[in-house]
């Protein structure tokens, strides 16, 4: 989708600090940080969110979540570390372009805002 941010971060027409690209794959740190460590996890292919995944994305979902725990590993928080997607405006969704928030560095609370 030409007019999605993400999607153009995927296709590298938007600058983003990346820190793990693949075939299925793209990310990068977070523009607003809300923690030392904020990354964002999303799949080249345009999906508006968790909920618009159908069964047939559950490889897809997999592997995003795969990246997450190696991402974790990698920047050095993985023993503490939130993995967030939001769904819709109502839960605080503000690019509909599904997206994995990383975050760790902090103590992180319970429950969520
Ligand atoms: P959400 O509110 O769950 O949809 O999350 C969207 C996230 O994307 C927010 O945390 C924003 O800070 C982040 N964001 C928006 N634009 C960019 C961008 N160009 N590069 C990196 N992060 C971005």
């Amino acid at each position: 989708m030409s007019d999605c941010i993400f999607c153009r971060i995927a296709a590298g027409e938007i600058p983003a600090q990346r820190v793990h690209e693949d075939e299925h794959v793209v990310a990068f740190h977070d523009l607003h940080p809300q923690a030392p460590t904020h990354v964002l996890i999303i799949p080249r292919r345009h999906l508006v969110s968790l909920h618009a995944a159908g069964d047939e994305e559950g490889l897809l979902l997999g592997r995003l979540l795969l990246a997450a725990r190696e991402i974790a590993e990698r920047l050095g928080i993985g023993t503490g570390y939130r993995v967030v997607t939001n769904c819709g405006a109502s839960a605080g969704q503000s690019v509909f372009h599904l997206h994995l928030h990383v975050l760790g560095g902090r103590p992180l609370g319970w429950p969520p805002g």
